[in-house]
């Protein structure tokens, strides 16, 4: 595929450029999520080399993290080797790399990979389909203490930190840290925060029942605060409150239109008032990751680039990007939403426009998001589901939510090892990836 030249850089370090081939133009796609990994595919039969460059080896099916998180699932049975695509597409090739930075008047941008270093790689086209990090609204200090919710470290890191809090809380003599111990902050009532605690409460009743002699983690407090006035913001407000009753009955206590002040080692700060838990999990704000402002273009709040309706970049010839790093571009004045059938679509919609460009052929309309609906999953046996004026939720929805997660994953052993899990789990109530790595430490404790 593409040549390789050498270049030394202005710091002396060598650089590899790669070069597209004189008779073949060369589309890099930065991401291996769903945005990237769509587009690539659909480029699948143009006559053009295919560049797709992501820092980790894997794709992550996000919408199942929060169960990795809750010892439902172990990581790699939502998640797949990105590699893999390269024996089903035959102009693609993987680089395990990060982006560090894009010059979008040379055409190039600039990858890291271990052991290599530093290279610049040319292109014709470029999509950046990055996706977004969580963001401590300016308050990055919170990260060590709460862990957000992105990839799979994360949800292993959560998991480890719920199951060692009880152990601790078993282990300890001090009446007030067993309480610290047994108390969990979600901080953020969107759909990850919702479908978290409410997996939390199931397992704190359910699963670890009768686990413990000196300690009945059914006594456990799950405080889930939002800044906003209702959880679920962005479905409609009977179906806010409809899951909020539902959260209450598993045992999650909501408290809405309240500001994390601050957090740290012993808990959080909320409108003055100290609450002491040692399980403090960040489910608020997300910001693009910081490639969308390398581009030169303006951004909105978040970080993320604004685009043109054809998912283009203004005065970045050749470059596009989809998915959340991109900002929601509207439809019918609604703003298309950050999820993942968002992102298929857009990565999609790129990946054909590029291939009939290349054909000499000009595409005419613009980007149009194909509303399938808005799912999010509220305990056993319960979902929400909205899309257009249709508003359901129950047990049925959460069937069909099922169904449709099982269907969406990537790799068919997959489907199968989660299928498995979830009817063991179902029945049983157990949940079979409850391992902590690392023995968990109480704070101040010596660690030599
Ligand atoms: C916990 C959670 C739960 C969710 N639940 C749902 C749900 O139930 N339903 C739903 O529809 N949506 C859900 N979403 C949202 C959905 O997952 C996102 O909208 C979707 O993943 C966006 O796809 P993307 O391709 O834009 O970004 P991502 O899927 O985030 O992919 C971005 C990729 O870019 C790579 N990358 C980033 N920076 C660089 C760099 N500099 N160099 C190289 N590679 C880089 C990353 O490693 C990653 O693989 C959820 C998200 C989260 C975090």
């Amino acid at each position: 595929m593409s040549a390789m030249l050498d270049e030394t850089r202005p710091d002396g370090v060598t650089a590899v450029v790669e070069a597209p081939h004189r008779e073949r133009k060369c589309v890099v796609v930065i991401g291996g999520g769903f945005a990237g990994i769509a587009a690539a595919r659909a480029l699948r039969h143009a006559d053009v080399d295919v560049v797709l460059i992501d820092r980790r080896n894997h794709h992550i099916f996000q919408p199942l993290l929060y169960q990795v998180a809750t010892a439902v699932l172990s990581p790699a049975e939502i998640a797949a080797p990105i590699r893999q695509l390269e024996v089903k597409q035959q102009n693609l090739s993987v680089l395990l790399a990060e982006v560090t930075g894009v010059n979008v008047a040379s055409r190039t941008i600039e990858a890291s990979s271990p052991v290599v270093g530093a290279r610049k790689i040319a292109y014709d086209y470029l999509v950046v389909a990055t996706g977004m990090r969580p963001s401590y609204f300016g308050h990055d200090e919170f990260a060590q203490y709460a862990p957000g919710l992105k990839n799979l470290n994360d949800a292993e890191t959560i998991r480890a930190k719920i199951l060692g809090a009880f152990e601790l809380a078993e282990t300890t003599e001090d009446e007030s840290e067993r309480a610290r111990q047994m108390t969990f902050v979600l901080v953020g009532a969107g759909p990850t925060g919702v479908e978290l605690a409410a997996s939390l409460a199931q397992m704190v009743k359910v699963t670890l029942r009768g686990n413990f002699r000196r300690i009945d983690p059914a006594r456990s407090s799950i405080i889930l605060l939002d800044a906003g006035k209702r959880v679920l913001p962005t479905f409609a407000e009977s179906v806010s409150r409809k899951v909020a009753k539902r959260l209450e009955r598993l045992g999650v206590k909501v408290v809405t239109d309240v500001k994390v002040e601050t957090v740290d080692e012993q808990g959080v700060i909320v409108g003055g008032d100290r609450i002491p838990s040692a399980t403090v999990l960040w489910t608020a704000g997300v910001a693009a990751s910081p490639l969308s402002q390398m581009l030169g273009t303006k951004t909105d709040r978040a970080g993320r680039a604004l685009v043109d309706p054809f998912l283009k970049v203004v005065d970045a010839p050749g470059v596009f990007v989809v998915g959340d790093a991109a900002s929601s571009v509207k439809q019918n004045e609604h703003p298309v939403p950050g999820v993942a059938q968002a992102a298929i679509q857009e990565g999609r919609y790129v990946g054909r426009l590029i291939a009939k460009e290349l054909k000499g052929r000009k595409v005419k309309r613009p980007f149009r998001y194909f509303d399938k609906g808005n799912m999010a999953v509220v305990g056993k046996n319960y979902a929400v589901l909205e899309r257009g004026w249709l508003q359901t939720g129950g047990f049925l929805t959460w069937l069909v939510w099922a169904f449709v997660h099982i269907l969406s994953l990537p790799q068919l052993q997959n489907r199968l090892r989660v299928q498995r899990q979830w009817l063991w789990s179902y029945f049983t109530g157990q949940r079979s990836s409850r391992l902590i790595p690392e023995p968990p430490r109480m704070p101040g404790a010596d660690t030599r």
